[in-house]
């Protein structure tokens, strides 16, 4: 008989670490507390535009790069990727140039985009919509006590599994068990540090004002711009800005308008998220974009936890990303395979 998980969160830690384990024959079930799924990595529209949340582009998915070994084991290849050009490979990726990384996690994660950058047509949508189509999940579940192998939600509804495997920030799950769990493990959880949260704004932009370019850009480390999609005559329909706190929209506008020359006046309307904004979306403390800081692998966490049937996973216990969070869902289900 097959053993069941339950799966608190359904961001991309969750819905791949419950893809994973469907595919070596565990029942899953996956618990989000939002409406929709895909945690950061989400995708909305305003005004017939589509804007990425936390997905705008991946590195290493050429053949026998990184993530290539991951995805296409799993078929995930067929997915509509498209490979950027080389401006943003020779830039050194993306977001990871930002402020909000260590030293260590520019090394490990920047490195496969040295390698190749790739965008993914339908945004992070697509790949969240190809984990979820065959899986169990709730969604409006918000888990607010975990008790030996059962939670309770906030709608007082109560799921009971063989494991819990927990997607969301490591000290927030610790605030929601009510087991005894040893104090120096705890300890441990609260000296670990949260990154700065991500302020990012979705500008929908004036037709024909701004030029749409295959890459993203960075100004210092402050700031990036990612372009959406382009129309017909190769005009940007709309950039996504981000940077983060203390960083202010406004400051992320001025920075940006200094190699976006017209950007101020190609704005045509502009939805901001603050750090209380990601907060609320993805229950990450401070709306920390990548969760807990690595300075080191020492500061990684393993899947395992002090209670033999509560696992853990998603960016917060390996390096953040794509990439980083799936590799993160491989250890916690090699763990569980054990
Ligand atoms: C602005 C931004 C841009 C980014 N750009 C890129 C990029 O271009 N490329 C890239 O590779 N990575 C990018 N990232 C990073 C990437 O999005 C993340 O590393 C990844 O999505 C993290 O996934 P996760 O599942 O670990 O966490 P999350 O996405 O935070 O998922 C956690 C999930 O748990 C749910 N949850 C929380 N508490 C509860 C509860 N009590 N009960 C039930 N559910 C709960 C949340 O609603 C959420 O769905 C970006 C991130 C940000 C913020």
């Amino acid at each position: 008989m097959s053993k069941h998980a339950l799966i608190i969160g359904g961001g991309l830690g969750g819905l791949f670490c419950g893809y994973l384990l469907n595919r070596s024959r565990w029942d899953v079930t996956i618990l989000e507390q939002g409406n929709q799924l895909g945690g950061a990595l989400q995708t909305f529209s305003r005004d017939g535009i589509r804007f990425d949340t936390g997905f705008h582009s991946v590195g290493g998915l050429a053949p026998g790069e990184p993530l290539w070994e991951i995805f296409h084991p799993l078929g995930l290849m067929y997915l509509p990727w498209v490979k950027a050009g080389d401006d943003e490979c020779i830039d050194g990726g993306p977001f990871m140039r930002l402020s909000g990384s260590s030293d260590f996690e520019i090394e490990h994660v920047i490195k496969p985009y040295q390698g190749s950058v790739w965008r993914l047509k339908g945004g992070g949508k697509t790949l969240v919509d190809a984990l979820a189509k065959t899986q169990d999940y709730r969604l409006r579940k918000k888990v607010v006590s975990i008790r030996d192998r059962e939670v309770l939600c906030s709608d007082n509804s109560t799921f009971r599994a063989d494991v819990i495997v927990s997607a969301i920030h490591p000290r927030v799950t610790f605030d929601l068990v009510k087991d005894h769990v040893r104090s120096s493990y705890l300890k441990r959880l609260s000296k670990l540090e949260d990154g700065p949260g991500a302020v990012t704004l979705n500008c929908k932009l004036r037709d024909g004002m701004l030029r749409w370019e295959d890459h993203a850009i960075f100004i210092g480390n402050k700031v990036m711009i990612h372009f959406g999609e382009p129309d017909a005559d190769g005009y940007a329909k709309s950039v996504d800005l981000m940077g983060f706190a203390p960083i202010t929209p406004e400051e992320i506008k001025e920075i940006a308008a200094t190699r976006l020359k017209d950007l101020q006046y190609a704005i045509e309307k502009c939805w901001v998220s603050t750090p209380a904004t990601w907060e609320r979306f993805t229950g990450t403390p401070g709306g920390s974009a990548f969760g807990i800081v690595k300075r080191s692998s020492a500061d990684y966490l393993p899947p395992e936890t002090p209670l033999p049937w509560l696992f853990l996973t998603g960016q917060n216990i390996g390096l953040h990303g794509v990439l980083g969070t799936c590799m993160s869902a491989v250890n916690t289900v090699n763990a569980l395979n054990k």
